[in-house]
């Protein structure tokens, strides 16, 4: 379908939102290729329109104003393999579900995302926030990427270091932001590779069921029921996973400023994981709770999940409004106890017009 064909005036957002809070967009369309996206970006350019580009909705707030421009939802498909011996190439459409793609590499013992398992949204975001979870990232298989430089209006290949990866960042998060838009995606991933089993609390579950030379598939399934536990996958049974997953990032420090947070709290139980030599992450979570907002902590119709603080939850009927103030709340409550200022993990879409 072109451009036109699937322009709609006034969609509710909320739907397409894991959160499903937020108004509806002004214009609406999926694009399933790059010529229906240059169409729809030329189109609201000519009417001054401001745009906003829509994987799955797993990591965006919207605001009940909704969006006052143009959301084009990526929908490019397809997957294509490049076979290099013990390694191989994915290249994905960034319309393709993410987790179906994982699926998909572990059943056939392609090594490289299995610890990614269970992540919602689809292949084009999974650079911008260089996702990760379970000690392993998007950075450590993403080779290149392609995408339409909205400045130059050219298509440009980027490979891993043009990214720009940090902790849950990339340059498509912090200078280049809305600057591209992602088309494909790709992989390297190892033939019959070993599965990554570096984080903790993965290798004392896999521990615990006497598993202990575990293959991706294993890997896949116990990270799987780790994530079901806190609500981390999408299940519509489990209020608790109507949200964005971590509202808020785990902060990293120094181990000076760690010392600080240890002197003005007169205590040692505080949990960190060495990120290097000299920094060490903080668990938001932890800060969170300590600050005194528990899990199933209500605010209106949103609060913290019951299973997890780092989330923020719909609990039926909730506002973007509401979702703000418990995110102020916290934000507030954990500087004011250890003088953190956390970051925050989702999108903020259309705020700048709402009141
Ligand atoms: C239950 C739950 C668990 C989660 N667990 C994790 C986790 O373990 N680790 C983790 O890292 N994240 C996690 N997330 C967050 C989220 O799933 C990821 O960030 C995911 O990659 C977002 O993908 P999406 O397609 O839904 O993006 P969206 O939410 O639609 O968009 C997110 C951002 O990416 C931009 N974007 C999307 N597609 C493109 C594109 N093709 N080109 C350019 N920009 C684009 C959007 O403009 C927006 O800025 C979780 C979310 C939920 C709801």
């Amino acid at each position: 379908m072109n451009f036109e064909e699937s322009l709609r005036e006034n969609v509710a957002l909320a739907a397409m939102t894991t959160l499903g809070i937020g108004g509806a967009a002004r214009y609406f369309a999926d694009v399933g290729t790059t010529e229906a996206l240059r169409a729809g970006i030329e189109w609201a350019r000519s009417r001054r329109l401001p745009l906003f580009v829509l994987g799955g909705g797993s990591n965006i707030v919207v605001a009940d104003s909704g969006f006052p421009g143009l959301v084009l939802r990526m929908s490019i498909g397809g997957i294509e393999t490049r076979d290099l011996g013990d390694q191989v190439l994915v290249t994905a459409g960034a319309g393709e579900e993410w987790d179906s793609l994982v699926e998909r590499c572990v059943a056939n013992n392609w090594a490289g995302f299995e610890c990614l398992s269970g992540i919602p949204g689809r292949v084009g975001a999974t650079p911008i926030q260089n996702v990760g979870a379970y000690g392993q990232e998007t950075s450590e298989t993403l080779t290149s990427l392609q995408a339409l430089d909205l400045v130059t209006g050219n298509v440009v290949e980027l490979n891993a270091v043009d990214c720009e990866f940090g902790y849950r960042t990339s340059r498509f998060k912090t200078r280049d932001r809305d600057r591209f838009v992602i088309a494909r995606v790709t992989y390297r991933l190892t033939v019959n590779g070993k599965p990554a089993v570096r984080y903790p609390e993965l290798q004392g579950f896999l521990a615990e069921r006497g598993v202990n030379d575990p293959s991706l598939a294993d890997v896949r399934d116990a990270v799987l029921t780790i994530r079901r536990r806190k609500a981390m996958v999408i299940d519509p049974a489990d209020a608790d996973s109507r949200s964005v997953g971590s509202f808020f990032v785990n902060p990293v420090v120094t181990v000076d400023e760690l010392e600080r947070i240890r002197h003005r709290l007169a205590c040692e139980e505080l949990p960190v994981f060495p990120v290097s030599e000299d920094h060490m992450k903080l668990s938001a979570a932890w800060l969170i709770e300590r600050a005194g907002i528990q899990r199933g902590y209500a605010h209106g119709n949103v609060g913290t999940s019951t299973k997890h603080a780092l989330a923020i939850v719909n609990r039926g009927g909730g506002t973007a409004r509401e979702v703000i103030q418990l995110k102020e709340l916290i934000l507030r409550r954990v500087l004011d106890l250890f003088d953190i200022a956390l970051a925050t993990e989702p999108v903020f879409i259309g705020f700048e017009s709402s009141a």
